[in-house]
């Protein structure tokens, strides 16, 4: 029987001695590791994965093709991706923070980030998360040792702004580091590394990879923040994007600036249609903000992003159940930001307390409307209200 060589069949694949080509699409370089073309090369890379590739839980020419991607929409030095916006979050605030310190984290946040700032108390980090009514308010809440100013704008949940110039001029002052979640307007809709922000964080599982099929998150800012992220919260948390989801995410940002247009002309459409509807009490997003939130939104954003929230006058459980049931079109579920338009209800039936602690009523609704036609869209959420609630 013939013996195979598997030293030379499986050791490596030169795809270039087949036929030379050009994809039109990016190389996704599915590997763990690089081979070194020498024992010196091997000692010079290895001193400084930040900038070479030698395995791919540090970098990877993939990975590496979407961080500079997202480094230069975001208009910042350098960019670090990860598998998760919490991998981005955990590992900046890891990084950044130690014993001694105060975090502060303004208004309402993503859940996940909130409890892992509270959970850094084990570490000797104390973290507040307050509400503020202004961006000056803010001042009321720093003390000698806060290190870090965290917040979103507009935020989860309540979509409220904060005046980022403020922010920066507070936290400058006070010698702060200065953190954004900034997943809801995109790199397209605004630009907080412009006004001195020093850290801006993406979840990519939303409008940037924009399929509804790739995990992942970003932190963007200077290069010696960036790289210290790197060293400790990337390359000690391991939380590695896959080469593939990597990939994913650069095919997304393709179509990122035309599908944000369509987002903002959507949610212009769908609340403008909702809006005078005596059957909602409030909708939470800037489109329909008035007053110093009005201002805010007008000065920073550049477009709108399609996520909001609405609470029903009538606040029957069973009713909500049977708007809610009742969408045809508009799916249930988490996550937002791809293909598909998404309901989803704060009440669980039995958080009542929790909600109230959020300053939501149990007829919340987080609604997220995506790229299906708008006045469907519109169609479905009237007569679901039709159904569920009498004019
Ligand atoms: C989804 C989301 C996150 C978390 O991102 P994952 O990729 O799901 O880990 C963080 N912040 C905001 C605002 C989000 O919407």
């Amino acid at each position: 029987m013939k013996k195979n060589n598997y030293e030379n069949i499986c050791s490596e694949v030169d795809v270039n001695s087949i036929e030379s080509y050009v994809p039109m699409a990016p190389d996704i370089v599915q590997t763990t590791s690089f081979h070194f073309s020498n024992y010196e090369e091997f000692i010079d890379y290895s001193s400084d994965e930040k900038n070479h590739f030698v395995y791919t839980r540090g970098s990877n020419p993939t990975i590496k093709s979407l961080e500079n991607k997202l480094a230069e929409l975001e208009h910042g030095e350098k960019c670090k991706v990860f598998s998760s916006g919490m991998g981005a979050i955990s590992a900046t605030l890891f990084t950044l923070l130690q014993a001694g310190d105060h975090l502060l984290m303004i208004n309402t946040i993503y859940g996940e980030a909130v409890s892992f700032g509270k959970y850094l108390s084990k570490y000797g980090v104390i973290c507040d998360r307050v509400d503020v009514d202004s961006t000056e308010e803010i001042s009321k809440y720093i003390k000698p040792e806060t290190k870090m100013i965290y917040f979103e704008s507009p935020s989860s949940q309540k979509f409220e702004m904060l005046d980022l110039d403020k922010v920066v001029s507070i936290a400058k002052k006070n010698n702060i580091y200065t953190a954004i979640d900034a997943t809801w307007a995109s790199p397209i809709f605004q630009s907080p590394l412009d006004h001195g922000i020093d850290v801006v964080i993406h979840s990519l599982s939303k409008y940037l990879g924009g399929h509804s099929d790739s995990v992942g998150g970003c932190v963007i800012g200077k290069e010696k923040i960036v790289n210290d992220i790197f060293e400790h919260g990337h390359q000690a948390l391991g939380s590695v994007i896959s080469p593939f989801n990597a990939w994913l995410t650069i095919r997304g940002l393709r179509t990122l600036p035309v599908r944000m247009k369509q987002f903002d002309s959507s949610i212009r459409y769908v609340l403008d249609a909702i809006k005078d509807d005596e059957r909602i009490e409030k909708i939470y997003h800037p489109y329909v903000s008035t007053g110093e939130q009005k201002k805010i939104a007008d000065k920073y954003l550049t477009g709108y992003g399609s996520l909001f929230g609405l609470d029903f006058k009538d606040k029957n459980f069973d009713k909500l159940k049977i708007f809610v049931n009742s969408l045809k079109v508009v799916s249930i579920g988490v996550s937002w930001g791809g293909f598909e338009s998404l309901a989803l209800p704060s009440f669980k039936g039995n958080n009542e307390a929790n909600l109230k602690e959020r300053g939501l009523p149990i007829s919340h609704v987080r609604l997220y409307v995506g790229l299906e036609n708008p006045e469907t869209i519109v169609e479905d959420l009237k007569q679901a209200m039709d159904r569920a609630y009498k004019k």
